[in-house]
């Protein structure tokens, strides 16, 4: 090959990658989308977000504050946590490729699970680490199975619980059983995306597990109960031991301003949060009960998403009710990359929109 033609070359790995898809945005040719494919909130920011965002607005020649001091405040104050164990990122998915880059690196192994969220497998190849995916049970996280999957090599777990797309959880005394079970080197990452979703009394978030410990870290986000998703806010529990590392590869400015005052009177405004919890738990059970009543299974879920598997055997395959849904306006995920070609994520969305979901399903399988 001649020199001029010859581009860089990235490092090993990278372009084994298999890059991020998002969730579907359009509908060609529909009047109205109802997007139910990310598991965006439907009601919205708090209207304090929003105007902490627009007084924003004004400042916008200043940088940040770089340790986004108000919103790891906020945090703290609402959670009951030392600020000084916060990090801030833009979004999750931010907080979890640094970590991977922190603790990983060429040789080392990171386990994942079955169905877990594509993010994982992608910062761990990134970071130039073995991504080893151990086996789920019945679409839930088997801790067993991850404890037999540790080797000298592993240097972190990943862990979403409730999980994506699953929508399942596993019990505080499973987590519990996991850490115990873990080598003091190996890091637990416990993706808590969904937690502020959870009514279930056996549920912990990590919180406890991470105060406890040193070698376990939480990760949040503001991007599902929070409506923030197109700000781009996360953040992490940690030891600081783990924050200290983590925070020498962090950008130095890596939420925005904007980020920062809207995130925090989000957070503090517990009550319009309650109000989405409230709206989710009566269309989490409506919703499912509804799709099981015309013949689909429905994995339990506590969160806000259902995941739906269409009886195959019956000619009704989940590549025709996406085409179907599609055309109506009703935009779900396809979850053949998470292992499950035969089903659809639905994200709980307004009244309207889950009727409407309903309805067009039930035309679905009625067909023929
Ligand atoms: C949505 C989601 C996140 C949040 O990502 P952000 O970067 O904070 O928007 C993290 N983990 C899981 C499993 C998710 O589904």
């Amino acid at each position: 090959m001649s020199l001029a033609s010859k581009s860089p070359e990235p490092r090993p790995g990278i372009l084994d990658i298999d890059a991020y898809v998002p969730g579907k945005e359009h509908a060609p040719g529909v009047a109205k989308v109802h997007k139910l494919s990310s598991n965006e909130t439907p009601l919205g920011a708090s209207p304090k977000a929003i105007e902490a965002f627009q007084a924003a607005a004004f400042n916008l020649e200043r940088y940040p504050d770089g340790q986004a001091k108000a919103l790891r405040e906020a945090i703290g104050a609402v959670h009951g946590l030392n600020p000084a164990n916060i990090m801030c990122g833009n979004g999750s998915d931010e907080l979890l490729g640094l970590v991977c880059r922190t603790y990983l690196g060429p040789g080392d192994e990171g386990i994942i699970t079955e169905h877990g969220f594509l993010v994982y497998k992608i910062e761990i190849q990134a970071s130039g680490a073995t991504p080893v995916t151990v086996k789920e049970k019945d679409a839930r996280v088997d801790v067993d199975a991850i404890l037999a999957a540790v080797t000298e090599r592993t240097k972190i777990v990943f862990l979403a619980n409730p999980a994506n797309p699953t929508g399942t959880y596993i019990p505080v005394d499973e987590v519990r059983r996991l850490h115990a079970g873990l080598p003091e080197g190996v890091l637990l990452v416990l993706d808590a995306a969904y937690a502020e979703y959870v009514r279930r009394n056996d549920y912990a978030a990590g919180l406890e597990l991470v105060s406890a410990s040193r070698n376990v870290v939480m990760t949040r986000t503001f991007s599902k109960i929070y409506g923030l998703a197109g700000l781009r806010i996360g953040w992490m529990y940690a030891p600081v031991e783990v924050i200290d590392a983590v925070n020498r590869v962090r950008g130095p400015f890596n939420l925005s301003a904007p980020a920062i005052a809207a995130g925090a009177a989000a957070i503090r405004d517990q009550a319009f949060a309650a109000t989405a919890v409230d709206h989710n738990l009566t269309w989490l059970s409506r919703v499912s009960e509804a799709l099981v009543a015309i013949g689909l299974r429905v994995t339990p879920s506590v969160t806000n998403f259902v995941l739906i598997h269409f009886p195959e055997e019956d000619g009704k395959r989940a590549e025709d009710a996406d085409d179907f849904l599609t055309s109506r306006g009703y935009i779900l995920r396809a979850v053949r990359s998470y292992g499950f070609p035969n089903a659809l994520r639905m994200t709980i969305g307004s009244a309207e929109a889950n009727e409407g979901v309903i309805a067009a399903l039930t035309e679905f399988m009625g067909r023929k």
